[in-house]
């Protein structure tokens, strides 16, 4: 994960990490630039102060050598040897001089020389091989001191002439001083460093010894080309610089080495960038630990609560948000369950009170769906049962006539209700609903002191919860609607009730208007439709035959000789025989399917959705042969009628309503007049 993409990141948990590594790594890295910076500094400068004093020690040191044979070569030019050339160098004398000389100024070589290349006279041990070059090359320089390297070893020379004398030829005194191998060793001692002339890549004067105590004399040192570096000596570090020896005051090209030991500074400084890289570390273990228990502490439980109302907003309620905590963090989890929890529970209410509204509703509006009463209390049941969450329920009716409770419909359950025995009013739980008007919950079932059983087929252990509310209409009740077992259990509550009342009082009245409706659109006499409701049934049955392309069939019906039958026997006697014919028409056609009506007089009519001719030929000769059978008693012996019929199907034999009532009409008067009792189907006629 890139830098960027961590600090854009969403997830707290990194940015408190990287927080607290940025807050806690990041100054301590400055300050331990700044101080390994600070130390570096001092180092330095304390390196170069001691370099610098240890390179003036030496040189000055050096010069001092060379100054002091300068000025007893000079000295002895000046007095002694002057003296012994105005008398032309007695031997004697010349040589004791040379000698007390040669011990008295610690030299190694001391000569007279004539025309600055011919040794007059000479004492101690010269460096032969190089002599012949090297008196001449002095005698000739306007240096009058210099040091020279000869084999391995650094010789001080010094000339001086002998002024004053009035010869022809110069006199020269040369003095010759091997530089002792100690030469630096006090100084080392003084400093510290370690002190090295290099000629020719070879150490010829040092200090330093090897592990043996051996002085390096002789040893090439490392990297001789470069001018300053690191080096162990003696397994300590050390910093040496490389410069000339004396600059401008001997010419051979020596070199001075000085090589220090590491400055206290450097040692600090680097137990500085350990202790610091140490802290570092520790800081980032700390930053990380701290970082991952705050981010544990908060950012976990603040991501669980990001996820969680994430979820609230997408509408998932299923949540089970605990937090044992007692800091804000936990109130806010608290809270947030609370909210969660108060919103579920309006939830449900809400999608309860919708579901009451759809099932008032529903029921409101089932007068329009169902002109069977019995059909309708059963829709009003099932719904009840649904809503209210429970196994069955049954719905009773008030009978008029013995002011009893009838079961009119029950549902739901392994068992159907069988209609049992009617229930006096304030007998039972129904029975006191019924009676007082006012809606109880049972939730001890059977095992209520006020509880009954009444006849019915059900085990009475069965019933564990019971609600029951009156059906009531204007100022009486017309029955109770009794729901029975709440699912998973339960128990019916306060609320229950009063959603069962609330549908009560509205199936009381959807109930009635469904009473009257049905008593509006029913014939009195024969229990058969009405006219009117014939003809609006047979145009909606047209129409829906129409847009789905079905067939419909119509059979019209005639009683035989009826007018003679009411003058012989009277018209109570024909009532009679109306009612039972049309009993008859109703029993054998299809229930709920076929709607029978009484067209006018002793007319009747039966409208046959998505039925051919050929079926309504059938089923018009079997009611015919049923009415046939059918026999009234009479004083006179039982009596018996027929019926003329005739059938027109849609499409066939019409194109609309009027055109097929005429033609069932004109078929059921060729059956008139093929001598009664028979039936007729349009197609015939209209071969005819
Ligand atoms: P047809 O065989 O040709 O049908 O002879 P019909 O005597 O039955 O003649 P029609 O169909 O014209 O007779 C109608 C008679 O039906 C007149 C009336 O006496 C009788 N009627 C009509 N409505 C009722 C009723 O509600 N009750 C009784 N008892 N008779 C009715
Ligand atoms: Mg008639
Ligand atoms: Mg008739």
């Amino acid at each position: 994960m890139r830098f960027t993409e961590l600090i854009s990141s969403r997830n707290l948990k990194f940015k408190i990490l990287l927080a607290f590594s940025v807050i806690l790594v990041i100054p301590l890295a400055i300050i331990m630039f700044l101080s390994l910076n600070k130390t570096t500094r001092v180092a330095r400068h304390d390196f170069n102060l001691r370099l610098g004093y240890a390179a003036t020690l030496f040189r000055k040191a050096l010069e001092d050598q060379l100054d002091s044979v300068k000025i007893k070569t000079k000295k002895v030019a000046d007095f002694e040897f002057y003296s012994l050339a105005t008398r032309n160098f007695p031997a004697s004398e010349t040589g004791e001089l040379m000698e007390t000389e040669l011990i008295r100024s610690d030299l190694d070589y001391v000569a007279a020389v004539v025309e600055r290349n011919e040794i007059l006279v000479d004492r101690g041990s010269p460096p032969l091989d190089s002599l012949g070059k090297i008196i001449p090359a002095m005698c000739h320089s306007p240096l009058n001191v210099n040091l020279y390297i000869i084999g391995q070893e650094p010789w001080i020379f010094s000339a001086a002439m002998i002024t004053k004398l009035r010869s022809e030829k110069p006199y020269h005194v040369v003095f010759a001083q091997r530089l002792p191998r100690d030469f630096s060793d006090k100084l080392k001692r003084l400093t510290g460093a370690e002190f090295s002339l290099l000629f020719a890549g070879r150490r010829i004067l040092t200090s330093q010894m090897d592990i043996y105590g051996k002085r390096m004399i002789g040893t090439a040192p490392e990297n001789p080309d470069i001018s300053e570096g690191s080096v162990q000596i003696l397994g300590k570090s050390h910093y040496f610089v490389r410069d000339e020896a004396l600059p401008g005051k001997i010419s051979d090209s020596i070199r001075l080495e000085i090589a220090l030991p590491d400055s206290e500074y450097n040692t600090l400084g680097r137990s500085i960038r350990q202790d610091f890289i140490f802290f570092g570390m520790l800081g980032l273990i700390l930053a990380l630990i701290t970082g991952t228990v705050l981010s544990w502490h908060i950012a976990k439980p603040v991501n669980l609560l990001a996820e969680s109302s994430s979820k609230v907003a997408s509408g998932d309620l299923s949540l089970d948000l605990h937090m044992n905590r007692k800091d804000e963090i936990g109130t806010l989890f608290a809270n947030f369950s609370e909210m969660v929890t108060r919103l579920k529970a309006e939830q449900e209410l809400k999608e309860r009170r919708m579901k009451e509204l759809n099932t008032l509703f529903e029921i409101s509006s089932a007068v329009n769906l169902f002109v069977d009463s019995e059909e309708l209390l059963k829709f009003v049941l099932t719904h009840s049962i649904e809503v209210l969450e429970a196994e069955r329920g049954s719905i009773m009716l008030l009978d008029d006539k013995t002011d009893e409770l009838v079961v009119k419909v029950a549902s739901g359950g392994r068992f159907r209700i069988a209609s049992g025995t009617p229930v006096k009013l304030g007998h039972g739980i129904c029975g006191l609903v019924a009676k007082d008007g006012l809606g109880r919950i049972c939730n001890e079932g059977f095992k209520d002191p006020k509880f009954r059983n009444f006849g019915s087929i059900l085990p009475v252990e069965d019933i564990k919860s019971l609600l029951c509310s009156p059906l009531r209409f204007k100022e009486g009740t017309i029955g109770v609607i009794n729901i029975v077992n709440k699912r998973n259990e339960n128990n019916f509550n306060d609320s229950d009730l009063s959603l069962l009342n609330l549908i009560a009082s509205q199936a009381a009245v959807t109930i009635e208007n469904n009473k009257l409706y049905e008593l509006s659109i029913t014939d009195g006499l024969t229990r058969l439709f009405v006219h009117r409701y014939f003809q609006a049934r047979l145009s909606e049955e047209l129409l829906r035959a129409r847009r789905y392309g079905l067939t419909l069939s119509l059979i019209m019906f005639d009683i035989d000789n009826f007018k003679s039958f009411n003058d012989t026997y009277g018209h109570q006697v024909g009532d009679q025989v109306l009612q039972k014919v049309a009993t008859c028409i109703k029993e054998t056609i299809r229930t709920g399917i076929d709607i029978p009506c009484r067209y006018g007089g002793e007319e009747m009519s039966v409208i046959l959705p998505e039925t051919r001719s050929e079926e309504a030929f059938q089923t018009a000769e079997r009611i015919r042969e049923n009415i046939a059978a059918l026999s009234v008693a009479h004083s006179s012996g039982p009596l018996s009628v027929t019926v003329s019929i005739g059938i027109a199907s849609y499409p066939n034999d019409c194109h609309d309503k009027e055109s097929l009532i005429k033609v069932a009409d004109r078929a059921l008067y060729a059956s008139k007049s093929k001598g009664k009792n028979c039936s007729t189907l349009a197609a015939e006629i209209k071969q005819a």
